[in-house]
């Protein structure tokens, strides 16, 4: 008889995931489905880092590394961390780990139960799970279609309490795509100090941005004490399935937080850290190639989309999703299966991200122009017909 957790029990299976497992079973039936549901990069991860791993594996390197990373790469990410986010630090401030598995750590080093931590409604998946895993409780700030979906700091005052621990930031965002502007960011950064508030910065698509700057709050004065950030290489490299990711943080923080790498994935997979320090250190015009196909991607998606009658979306400055607005009367989880079955397209309901996303669908355009042309224009189609 399963007995499980009560942990377990209060958080659903994740929806972005839970839709592409659903498209991966379709297509062992021979259903072809138009996937706009996952949240990767269709290219491949290009050769140099490619060859990089395999020539550490033909060396042997397959062993355990230490459980903060080996050196090499702790330093490379700091390095760049400091060229490209500003943040002040050294390899001693790197903890190499999967994004994900950064993120789950955080949260049961951090929360305790009774705990808020405050998130811009919507927000990625992932992190309403991990906060009530931890036993705290997500506290969703509505944002507006109106205003790009970016939460302000008199926003964010009005969920602030004395239980406010604290706060996770991801600009550009998944899903709506938006990107924090540095005036935004000083005035959350000041209240975070004044109400003692540390913050999770999620930067994980900080290159895939096409107007505008990226911004790492922990850049700002007296920041980088109060503030994780975490990033890695699954969007910037095509590097999904790689699981390489890190923690830039205060040292007493890594050292904290190690303690549960240590007793969970002990260290990241051994050869792909060498890898690591070719993507970051390498040439980089396959991601610079990357971003700019992104960018047509997006102009052309979203002519499309507006193109359709009741379905609305605004030009989001980053990231790799569009994130409409429909005005048909169904729910954003029906509208997800309605357009499976008609129209075979996936995409991911708005109010997997939050309350503040019934209404809305999420479609990942990280896919070919010609998926995006017909997969739309199946959604024409079938959306005519509500
Ligand atoms: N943060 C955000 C905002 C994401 O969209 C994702 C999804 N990849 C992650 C973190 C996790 O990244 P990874 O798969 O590299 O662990
Ligand atoms: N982050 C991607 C997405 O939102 C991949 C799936 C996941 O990790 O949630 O689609």
């Amino acid at each position: 008889m399963p007995m499980f957790s009560k942990r377990l029990n209060d958080v659903p299976e994740s929806g972005t995931v839970a839709i592409s497992n659903l498209v991966s079973r379709l297509k062992q039936e021979g259903i072809e489905i138009i996937s706009f549901s996952m949240g990767e990069p269709d290219f491949d991860t290009p050769e140099n880092i490619k060859d990089a791993c395999i020539r550490s594996l033909k060396d042997g390197f397959t062993h355990y590394t230490p459980s903060t990373g080996i050196p090499e790469l702790r330093k490379a990410i700091a390095e760049r961390t400091v060229r490209e986010n500003k943040i002040d630090c050294t390899a001693k401030n790197v903890l190499v780990t999967p994004t994900k598995q950064a993120l789950f750590m955080i949260a049961l080093a951090y929360l305790d139960p009774g705990d808020e931590v405050i998130l811009p409604d919507p927000a990625w998946v992932s992190y309403e799970a991990v906060i009530k895993l931890a036993g705290a409780k997500p506290v969703y700030v509505p944002t507006r279609f109106e205003d790009n979906f970016v939460m302000t700091a008199d926003m964010m005052a009005a969920a602030v309490t004395d239980r406010t621990k604290m706060l996770i930031l991801n600009s550009p965002s998944n899903p709506t795509g938006s990107v924090m502007s540095r005036e935004v960011l000083r005035g959350i950064a000041d209240l975070c100090t004044e109400k003692n508030i540390m913050v999770l910065s999620d930067e994980i698509y900080e290159h895939i941005i096409y107007d505008g700057e990226h911004v790492s709050i922990a850049s700002f004065e007296g920041m980088f004490d109060r503030t994780l950030t975490i990033s890695g290489l699954s969007k910037s490299y095509a590097m999904t399935g790689w699981r390489l990711g890190w923690i830039v943080a205060p040292e007493k923080d890594i050292s904290a937080i190690n303690k549960l790498q240590t007793h969970s994935v002990t260290c990241c997979t051994s050869f792909t850290q060498p890898a690591a320090v070719e993507a970051l250190r390498g040439p980089q015009d396959a991601r610079n190639r990357m971003v700019s196909e992104f960018k047509k991607r997006r102009d052309l998606a979203l002519d499309l989309l507006n193109d359709i009658k009741g379905v609305e979306c605004n030009r989001p400055d980053g990231a790799f999703y569009l994130f409409p607005r429909y005005d048909h009367k169904i729910s954003s989880d029906d509208l997800a299966m309605y357009l499976m079955k008609d129209a075979h397209v996936a995409i991911t309901p708005g109010r997997s991200f939050g309350p503040a996303g019934e209404g809305f669908f999420r479609l990942s355009y990280a896919t070919s122009e010609d998926n995006l042309i017909k997969g739309i224009g199946n959604i024409k189609r079938s959306l005519s017909n509500i």
